[in-house]
C-alpha cells in the first residue's frame, strides 16, 4: 500500500577509506525511497533546484518512484560533504549547502493526501508536522529525527512526535532525546512521548525494537567491506517502513504484529547492508527483490539457534 515520504534530496560528497566521490546523488527521502521502492509504491516530497540532473529523474522514476511531489525551485540543489574515519563508525561533516532546502515548503499533492503510509524523513520538526496535518487520516506514521533538531527544537519535535507510530532513531540520539544511558529505559521513555514503536539504530551492532509486545534485537548483516555507509541508516528505515506498508500492517486494533514488526526490523538491516556496499545510491541501479529476499534468508541462518 503507498507511501509518501518526505526529506532531503541533496547531491553528497563523500570520502571514505575506499574512495571519494565529488558529487553524486543522495539525501535522507532519496534514499528511503530508494529502499522503500522494492516493497511498495512510493512517492516523494522534496525539492531539487535548477542543477538537478535528469538522469537522476530518471533512475528515481524507473525505480517506479512517483515524483509529483518534487518541487524544482530556481536555485541549487542542497549540498552535504563529509569525511568517514578509518573503521567508518565516525564521519565529520565538511560541507551543508541548504541551498533551495532553506525555504522547503512541503507542498503534498492532492492524490497524496489520502495515502495510507507516511515517513517522515529528518527535516526541521514543524515541517514534519506540516506534512502530517496535510494527510487526511494514514494508518501509520513514521519519522526521523537528529541530535540538532533533539537540541535546538526540543519543544516543536516533542510536539511532533507525539502523533507518529513509530519512531527510528540512533542510539546516541535516542539517548539525548530521552535523557536515559540505557537503551531499554531511554525506548520506554520515548514511547511515553508518543510513538508506539521505537526502533534504535546501532549501526554495525545492528538494531533494537521496542514496542508493545517487548524487545527484539537483530544484529547488522556481517558485510566483508563497507565501501560507504552514507545512506545506511535510512535505506533501513525504507526497509522497515516499505515492508510494513507492502504488508498493510494496522496499527489500531490490538498494535501491529509483532511478527510483521520483526520482519520489518530485519528488511531494514537487509537494505542498509546493500547500501553500504557500493557509494551513494550506485547498489540500487542493480539490487534485485530476488536478492533482497535471499539476504533476509540468510539472516535467518545467521540468527538461527
Ligand atoms: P545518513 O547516512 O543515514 O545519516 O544519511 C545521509 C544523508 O543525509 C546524505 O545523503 C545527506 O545528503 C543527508 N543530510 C545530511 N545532512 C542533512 C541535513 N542537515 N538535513 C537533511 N539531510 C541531510
Amino acid at each position: 500500500m503507498s507511501l509518501v515520504v518526505v526529506g532531503s534530496v541533496a547531491y553528497d560528497g563523500v570520502q571514505t577509506p575506499h574512495g571519494q566521490r565529488e558529487r553524486m546523488l543522495g539525501g535522507a527521502c532519496t534514499y528511503v525511497a530508494l529502499a522503500a521502492s522494492y516493497f511498495t509504491e512510493v512517492g516523494v516530497v522534496g525539492v531539487v533546484g535548477e542543477d538537478f540532473d535528469p538522469a537522476d529523474r530518471r533512475f528515481l522514476e524507473e525505480r517506479g518512484i512517483d515524483l509529483a511531489g518534487l518541487q524544482q525551485k530556481p536555485g541549487k540543489t542542497f549540498y552535504w560533504s563529509g569525511v568517514y574515519s578509518e573503521d567508518m563508525n565516525d564521519r565529520v561533516t565538511l560541507r551543508t549547502e541548504l541551498n533551495v532546502f532553506a525555504d522547503f515548503r512541503p507542498e503534498l499533492p492532492p492524490e497524496y493526501r489520502r495515502r495510507p503510509y507516511l515517513f517522515l524523513g529528518n527535516i526541521q520538526p514543524e515541517l514534519q508536522r506540516s506534512v502530517r496535518r496535510q494527510m487526511e487520516s494514514p494508518r501509520l506514521v513514521g519519522g526521523d529525527t537528529m541530535n540538532y533538531w533533539i537540541e535546538n527544537r526540543r519543544e516543536e519535535l516533542l510536539a511532533a512526535l507525539a502523533d507518529w507510530g513509530v519512531l527510528l532513531i540512533n542510539d546516541s540520539e535516542a539517548r539525548l532525546l530521552s535523557g536515559e544511558r540505557n537503551l531499554r529505559r531511554a525506548a520506554e521513555r520515548i514511547r511515553g512521548l508518543g510513538p508506539r514503536v521505537v526502533v534504535i539504530k546501532r549501526g554495525e551492532y545492528g538494531a533494537a525494537l521496542f514496542c508493545d509486545h517487548g524487545a527484539f534485537l537483530a544484529p547488522a548483516y556481517p558485510l566483508d567491506t563497507v565501501s560507504d555507509p552514507t545512506g545506511a541508516g535510512d535505506c533501513f528505515a525504507g526497509g522497515f517502513f516499505g515492508y510494513l506498508a507492502e504488508q498493510g500492517a494496522d496499527p489500531s486494533a490490538g498494535g501491529i504484529e509483532p511478527r510483521l514488526l520483526r520482519r520489518a526490523v530485519i528488511y531494514g538491516s537487509v537494505m542498509g547492508s546493500f547500501c553500504c556496499e557500493r557509494f551513494g545510491v550506485e547498489r540500487f541501479r542493480t539490487l534485485t527483490r530476488a536478492e533482497i529476499d535471499a539476504r533476509f534468508q540468510e539472516f535467518k541462518e545467521l540468527t538461527e539457534f
